[in-house]
């Protein structure tokens, strides 16, 4: 096996028996990224040198018994997160020289775990899209299949995690962004519980909606990443003051007598019959192994998406405003004719078409005489949405479905058709709604070698049944241990 294809406890167990380096890991890294990157595209920003730098201050750490489990383990992070010193574009033209002032609390964090970090990943503009392809600078390719998206927003997280340019990745998942791509690349992702992690120097889509969290190959080394991030910080306000649990004794928990609830909702038609199948097998092993099985209703299912979409864009509406060429924006020309002119050359040059539909879409919801009829009227099917979940963990511990109704679709596939992209998260984005968490994981691949996911959703905190999920899962099933052709 090669380096790159270790997973991060096994790469950490290495390390710290001093039996490779961190610059060694850290170059093999650099030159995996190199091999990959001309047909992946994962990465927006390369940084070997910085990682180079860190690599070393990590060998330090485990030279002098200080290190911890990401001690040296080379990642990438999402390029919607403020990394100091480093661009954080946001796959936008408006943000194409940002450089970030200072960190965001999760990257402080992994820094002070010992992140390295190899560069930022790509992402649809502003984490809208299900597939990679609204990045300003070019999609990502698939590693298993380089004609397929790698899904979205977080398709470059999930692709090089897949392809082992990275041992993990941070994402964000508005409404599907990490869970979506995590299926279609055959890794795990999770979207913690809203306010789990800290949204704090996170560029902002939709804030009531918005959550970061961790890719990993395994649920095991998702574990230790999630680990290190979650916890409340007093710089975001919506973090939760929930203390953080022992994730890595959740893993050894088990399923036996977990009651696992199957929405009747989630297993209707317009679901592809390899992923059904796959899906079906999966709950088959997790019942095996003690877990009881029992059908339940999510009734308002049907709704989510259209409130999705209401909510989603009339808060990117209101978040995007600060992007007018004062502070942030396209570099000021002299031949502004005006104020009014300085924004509208900054807004129609800087966002691309599908930010430019959000806005539209959010302006109008919240404008003056919509407002009752679309946001209002969102906000209460949204309650509506979340009283489905609060009733069903009161039968159930947690709730399995698939991830996305299909897998991976081809490049330039849907890129004309917005309400066929928008289907991608159908499945995603009611736990976004109802603020759950929500994590998905690799249980087989179609005919064609495309990887399929299946999806966890748990109550408000209970990312610990979701581990434990997701570890027996994998003790009794091979699937995450496959590696794409790339
Ligand atoms: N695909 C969904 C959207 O376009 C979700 C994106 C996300 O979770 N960031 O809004």
């Amino acid at each position: 096996m090669q380096l790159h294809q270790l997973s991060l406890v096994e790469a950490g167990d290495l390390l710290r028996r001093r039996q490779i380096s961190s610059v060694e890991l850290t170059q093999a890294m650099i030159a995996r990224l190199e091999a990959t990157e001309p047909n992946l595209h994962a990465y927006l920003a390369r940084t070997p040198e910085l990682a180079l730098k860190q690599a070393q201050a990590a060998d330090q750490a485990l030279a002098g018994g200080t290190a911890g489990p990401l001690t040296g383990i080379p990642a990438g992070i999402k390029d919607i997160i403020c990394t100091q010193g480093v661009t954080t574009t946001a796959a936008s033209k408006i943000l194409e020289n940002f450089v970030p002032p200072y960190d965001a609390t999760l990257v402080a964090r992994l820094k002070a775990a010992g992140l390295v970090m190899l560069g930022k990943h790509n992402l649809d503009e502003f984490a809208m899209g299900s597939s990679t392809e609204n990045s300003a600078y070019g999609p990502t390719h698939n590693p298993w299949d380089l004609k397929a998206i790698p899904g979205g927003s977080s398709g470059g997280s999930a692709a090089s995690v897949a392809a082992g340019s990275a041992f993990y990745a941070i994402g964000t998942d508005t409404g599907g962004s990490i869970r979506q791509p995590a299926s279609h690349c055959g890794v795990v992702g999770m979207k913690p519980t809203y306010g789990r992690v800290s949204r704090f120097g996170i560029v902002a889509f939709a804030s009531s909606l918005d959550q970061a969290g961790p890719f990993a190959r395994s649920v095991a080394d998702l574990a230790e990443v999630l680990q290190v991030i979650a916890g409340h910080d007093p710089a975001d306000s919506t973090s939760a003051p929930v203390p953080v649990p022992d994730y890595r004794a959740a893993l050894r928990r088990g399923v036996k007598g977990l009651k696992l609830g199957l929405p009747r909702e989630y297993f209707g038609e317009g679901i592809a019959p390899q992923v059904r199948q796959a899906v079906e097998a999966a709950i088959k092993v997790l019942e095996a192994q003690g877990a009881e099985l029992r059908e339940i209703s999510l009734p308002h299912t049907e709704y989510g998406l259209a409130v999705y979409y209401i909510i989603a864009p009339a808060e990117a509406s209101s978040n995007l405003a600060r992007y007018d060429g004062v502070k942030y924006g396209l570099s000021r020309r002299a031949e502004h004719g005006s104020l009014m002119d300085m924004y509208l050359d900054t807004r129609s040059q800087g966002f691309g078409p599908e930010v430019i539909r959000r806005i539209m879409l959010g302006t109008y919801a919240l404008s003056a005489g919509y407002y009752d009829a679309y946001y209002g009227k969102a906000g209460q099917v949204r309650t509506l949405l979340m009283r489905d979940f609060q009733q069903a963990f009161e039968q159930v511990d947690a709730i399995v479905s698939p991830v996305a109704p299909t897998a991976a679709f081809d490049l330039g596939q849907k890129v004309d058709d917005p309400m066929q992209m928008y289907l991608s998260d159908v499945f995603t984005l009611s736990t976004n709604l109802a603020g759950l968490p929500g994590m998905s994981l690799p249980c087989g691949l179609t005919s064609t070698g495309r990887p399929i996911g299946l999806q966890f959703m748990g109550p408000h905190f209970a990312e610990e049944t979701l581990l434990a999920l997701g570890q027996a899962f994998q003790e009794a099933t091979g699937h995450h241990l496959k590696h794409p052709p790339i």
